[in-house]
């Protein structure tokens, strides 16, 4: 199978003319400037697929079902979990492979084609291991092998309501484990990831909420390579939280009491310091931003700018599912950038574009924090590509990506381990997936 291109991102920069030769799942040769022979399948604007970062499948079920201010007090983040917290209690494994091959069957429309899969939903609704204590990322794994996105599975751990290890609640009884417990849970993921094409196993501390930290050294222990993902200083209260406890704000306690490094996404790190800023940049570590869920949740705005100047990493994630969209994902971050700098292009850098600097930033980052890199359209990579629908507007070059990511731009085809899962831009089994979803919630919302 050989794909032809007017013009590609190569990870040296534009190229045009491209025909790039598919050797199974991976890309085997690549040519530049010249003609598309027969048979070739020509298309417009090849990207390369990016990373989603951080996902938790299961909340698209709840996708604009929270919108209305719920009772009495204020509505935030900690009323926002509640409501999932009810959907949680409902959820059987059927009904999370329905609902996450969904969320994935979107993402590959939108142009993601590897998840990080933030995995807590463990056990039964009465909160007791699945006598396969896998049996929940087993049901993530079969959305994966379904939809064909390829999948980063991130087994999160998940021990305590609050800091100082505080005992969870009755609501978080279907996530909690001990470490004997996520011990052979992770087992079980790794048997349910065998088989499945570029699947990486990694492993997540849910927060320092949720762990303590005799428990995180224990966990990195376990878990001596592959990446490490932990939520982060999203929410001001959470900061002072961890502050009481002690007497740090919790990227600076990681830092400080943690071997963060190059395996390590530090997933929203919303409200940091100059200082915590520089220390995640000097450790070599990914911050993972999910604009849309920040925006939706009203977490608050990373200082994005303040990172690039240091020479920092992020990549993207859809993380609470409401809406997924890679291009979306970009422009919010961007637009939050320049609602709180009162400028126009805060991220660009060098002489790249906005997009172009978003676009590279996610692709990188995204594939570092995935235990993916390195990643782009390259020979010997894996074939994840995306073709742009042509707009017949004549721009070239980093404008192509700035209309994709700022103006109206649509995917027309998605390549994803070589095969074609996007046609049209519709991914290829959406009708029966979509079917099913429609029953699932259906049934869900009945309840
Ligand atoms: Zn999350």
């Amino acid at each position: 199978m050989t794909l032809w291109f007017e013009t590609a991102l190569l990870p040296g920069g534009w190229a045009r003319d491209v025909r790039i030769v598919l050797s199974g799942a991976r890309i085997g040769a690549i040519e530049t400037g010249v003609a598309a022979q027969p048979g070739d399948s020509r298309h417009g604007v090849a990207l390369s697929g990016l990373p989603d970062l951080h996902s938790h499948a299961f909340q698209r079920a709840m996708a604009g079902l929270a919108e209305a201010p719920g009772g009495a007090g204020r509505d935030d983040f900690w009323s926002w979990r509640e409501t999932m917290y009810r959907l949680v209690g409902r959820l059987t494994p059927e009904d999370v492979l329905s609902v996450a091959a969904m969320a994935y069957c979107e993402m590959l429309e939108a142009g993601f084609t590897r998840v990080g899969e933030f995995h807590y939903l463990h056990h039964d609704a009465d909160g007791q291991p699945y006598a396969e204590p896998a049996r929940m990322a087993a049901a993530v794994a079969s959305a994966s092998a379904e939809t064909g996105i390829a999948l980063t599975l991130l087994p999160v751990f998940y021990a305590h309501a609050g800091f100082g290890g505080a005992a969870p609640s009755e609501a978080q009884r279907r996530f909690v484990s001990d470490l004997d417990g996520f011990a052979r849970l992770r087992e079980g993921c790794a048997t349910a990831l065998a088989g499945l094409d570029g699947a990486v196993l990694g492993t997540a501390p849910h927060s320092l909420r949720a762990v303590t930290p005799g428990e995180l050294s224990a966990l990195l222990a376990l878990a001596p390579d592959g990446p490490v993902h932990i939520h982060v200083a999203e929410q001001v209260p959470e900061v002072e939280a961890c502050l009481a406890w002690s007497g740090a704000r919790p990227v600076r306690w990681l830092l400080d009491h943690a071997p963060v490094c190059d395996r390590w996404c530090l997933v929203h790190a919303t409200h940091v310091e100059p200082d915590e800023v520089a220390g995640i940049v000097a450790s070599g570590a990914v911050v993972g931003l999910c604009p849309i869920t920040e925006a939706n949740l009203g977490d608050g705005l990373f200082p994005a700018a303040a990172l690039l100047d240091a020479g920092g990493k992020f990549g993207v994630g859809s993380d609470s599912n409401v809406r997924i969209d890679a291009a979306e994902e970009l422009r919010l971050l961007e637009y939050g950038q320049r609602l709180l700098h009162r400028k126009r292009t805060v991220l660009a850098r060098d002489d790249r574009s906005t997009g172009r600097t978003l676009f590279d930033h996610a692709l990188a980052g995204g594939a570092q924090a995935l235990g993916a890199s390195p990643a782009g359209i390259a020979i010997g990579a894996s074939a994840d590509i995306v073709a742009l629908a042509a707009d017949g507007e004549g721009v070239s070059g980093d404008a192509l990506l700035d209309r994709w990511i700022f103006a109206r731009g649509g995917i027309e085809s998605v390549w994803r381990g070589g095969r074609e899962v996007v046609r049209g831009g519709r991914h290829v089994s959406r009708d029966a997936i979509a079917a099913r979803y429609r029953r699932t919630l259906a049934r869900l919302v009945s309840q």
